[in-house]
C-alpha cells in the first residue's frame, strides 16, 4: 500500500498538549501527524514536580488560572472536560497508576514519574496510529498552500488541519523558543504579551545573600491599593533573590507588570502575623529586642533586619515611637528590593499567548485562520503550582484534537 504523504490534522509539538491533541484527532477518526523539534518530545514532562511529575491538582478552580482574555472564556474552557474524567483519562486511556498528597492537594504517578507519563503517551500514540516525526521543526504555517506547514530542511507537510502546541518560551531547552507566538502573530493574531511566570525574583545587589537557604512562611502582597494581590505560603531566599512556592505562584503579577514597564513593590509579612500579633508580643517581652525575636524568626533574619533598622543593641520594652513602627513595617511589610526575575530559563510556565476570545473555546479554533487550532501553554492562561498547567494542557488538548478532527469531518 502506498503511504500517505499528508495527513488530516498536523500537530505541532508534542508535549502534554499536543500529546492529547493528537490522540483525541486521532480516536475521533482523523489520520494524525505530530511532529516535535527535539529528538523525544514531552520533555517537561520530566522535569516536572522535581521529577516526580504532578500531573494533576486534587481540585479545581478556574479562578487561580491568570490570563487577559475573559475569565469567564477560560473557566468554560476548563469546565469542558471536568477533572475526574480528565483523570480517567490518564488512568484509563494512558494506563497510569496515581495517588494522591492530600496534605498539599497534589496528584502523581505511583511510581516512575515524568518518564512512565511520557512513555505511556507515546505508547498511546503508536496504539492510535499517529504518525511521530522527531526532530522536525515547524518554520511557519501558509494557511493558503497545500504543504501547510513548512519544517526545515524539508519540503513542507501536506495538512487539512494544524493544531499548534509548541508552548511558550519557559526552559528553552526543552524545545520552547516562542515559536507559537510569532507564527500565531505571523497569521493575524494579536499576542498578549508573554511574561515569565512560576519564576524566581532577584535582587540585584545580592543584598540578602547571606540569608539564603533560610525558609520561612510569609503572607506575600504584590502591589498596591485596590490591585494589591497577597497570599500565604512558603518563602525561601536564595544567593540570588527570593524563591519557595509563594513567590512562584505570586511572581507573575510583577513580572507581568515589568513586561509592561511597570515595577511593582513586593512586600512580606513574616509567619503570615499582623501589626497586632507583634505588639502583643512586644508588650509581654523581657530583655533585648534580638533575644524576643529570635524565639519566632530565624537568626540570620533577626539579624538582617535589625541592622537594617540599627535597632541591634534595642530592649524589646519599650520602644521609642518611630522605632516601633519603622519595627513594624519591617515585620509585616518588608519591602523586597527585587529588580528582576529570573527569567524564562528558570520560569516554569509563561503566561500571555494567543487570546481566548480569538479561538472558538468549543474547538480552540482560530477565529482568523480556519485550520488552525491553538492549545496548551500558547493560549493565554497560566495557573499556579500544584498540577494546574498540565491540567490546562491535558483539557486544551482534547479540545483542539477533536475540533480539528471534526473540521475535517465537516
Ligand atoms: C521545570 C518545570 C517543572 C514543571 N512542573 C510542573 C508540574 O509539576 N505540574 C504542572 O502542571 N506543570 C509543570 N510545569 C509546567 C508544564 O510543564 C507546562 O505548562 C506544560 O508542559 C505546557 O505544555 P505544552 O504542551 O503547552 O508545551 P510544552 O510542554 O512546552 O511542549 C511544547 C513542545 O513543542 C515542541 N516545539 C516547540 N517549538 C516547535 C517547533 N517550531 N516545531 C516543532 N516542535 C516544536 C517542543 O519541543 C516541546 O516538545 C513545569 C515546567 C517546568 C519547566
Amino acid at each position: 500500500m502506498k503511504k500517505r504523504k499528508g495527513c488530516d490534522v498536523l500537530v505541532i509539538g508534542g508535549g502534554p498538549a499536543g500529546l492529547t491533541a493528537a490522540l483525541h484527532a486521532a480516536k475521533a477518526g482523523a489520520d494524525v501527524c505530530l511532529v516535535d523539534s527535539r529528538p523525544v518530545p514531552g520533555e517537561k514532562l520530566l522535569l516536572s514536580g522535581g521529577g516526580r511529575c504532578n500531573v494533576l491538582p486534587l481540585s479545581v478552580d478556574a479562578g487561580v488560572y491568570a490570563t487577559s482574555s475573559s475569565p469567564h472564556t477560560l473557566r468554560k474552557i476548563l469546565q469542558s472536560w471536568p477533572l475526574g474524567e480528565v483523570r480517567g483519562f490518564l488512568e484509563d486511556t494512558l494506563g497510569l497508576r496515581l495517588v494522591e498528597q492530600k496534605r498539599t492537594g497534589k496528584v502523581f504517578p505511583a511510581s516512575g514519574g515524568g518518564e512512565e507519563v511520557r512513555d505511556r503517551f507515546l505508547a498511546a500514540l503508536r496504539r492510535s496510529k499517529v504518525r511521530l516525526l522527531t526532530r522536525t521543526r515547524a518554520m511557519g504555517i501558509l494557511p493558503n498552500e497545500r504543504r501547510r506547514v513548512v519544517v526545515e530542511g524539508g519540503p513542507g507537510i501536506v495538512a487539512d488541519q494544524v493544531i499548534v502546541a509548541t508552548g511558550g518560551l519557559s526552559y528553552p531547552r526543552t524545545g520552547s523558543d516562542g515559536f507559537g507566538f510569532r507564527v500565531a502573530e505571523t497569521l493575524g493574531h494579536h499576542v498578549v504579551p508573554p511574561y515569565p511566570a512560576l519564576v524566581s525574583l532577584r535582587n540585584g545587589r545580592f543584598e540578602h545573600t547571606a540569608l539564603a537557604g533560610i525558609s520561612v512562611p510569609v503572607r506575600l502582597e504584590v502591589g498596591e491599593g485596590r490591585a494589591k494581590r497577597a497570599a500565604v505560603g512558603d518563602f525561601l531566599f536564595t544567593h540570588r533573590g527570593y524563591s519557595g512556592p509563594v513567590v512562584l505562584n505570586m511572581a507573575y503579577y510583577a513580572t507581568r507588570a515589568l513586561a509592561a514597564g511597570e515595577h511593582l513593590p513586593v512586600r512580606v509579612a513574616w509567619l503570615d502575623r499582623s501589626e497586632s500579633d507583634w505588639l502583643e508580643l512586644l508588650a509581654g517581652a523581657k530583655g533585648t529586642l534580638r533575644g524576643m525575636l529570635k524565639k519566632e524568626l530565624p537568626d540570620r533574619l533577626v539579624d538582617r533586619l535589625l541592622e537594617e533598622l540599627e535597632l541591634w543593641e534595642s530592649a524589646a520594652s519599650p520602644l521609642r515611637r518611630e522605632d516601633r513602627a519603622r519595627l513594624l513595617r519591617a515585620l509585616v511589610a518588608y519591602e523586597l528590593p527585587w529588580v528582576d526575575c529570573g527569567g524564562y530559563r528558570e520560569a516554569e510556565a509563561t503566561g500571555g499567548g494567543v487570546p481566548l476570545g480569538e479561538v472558538d473555546p468549543k474547538t480552540l479554533r482560530s477565529h482568523i485562520v480556519p485550520c488552525v487550532h491553538f492549545c496548551g501553554e500558547v493560549l493565554d492562561a497560566v495557573g499556579p503550582i500544584g498540577g494546574y498547567n498540565f491540567l490546562w494542557a491535558f483539557v486544551t488538548g482534547r479540545l483542539a484534537g477533536e475540533g480539528a478532527a471534526l473540521v475535517r469531518k465537516s
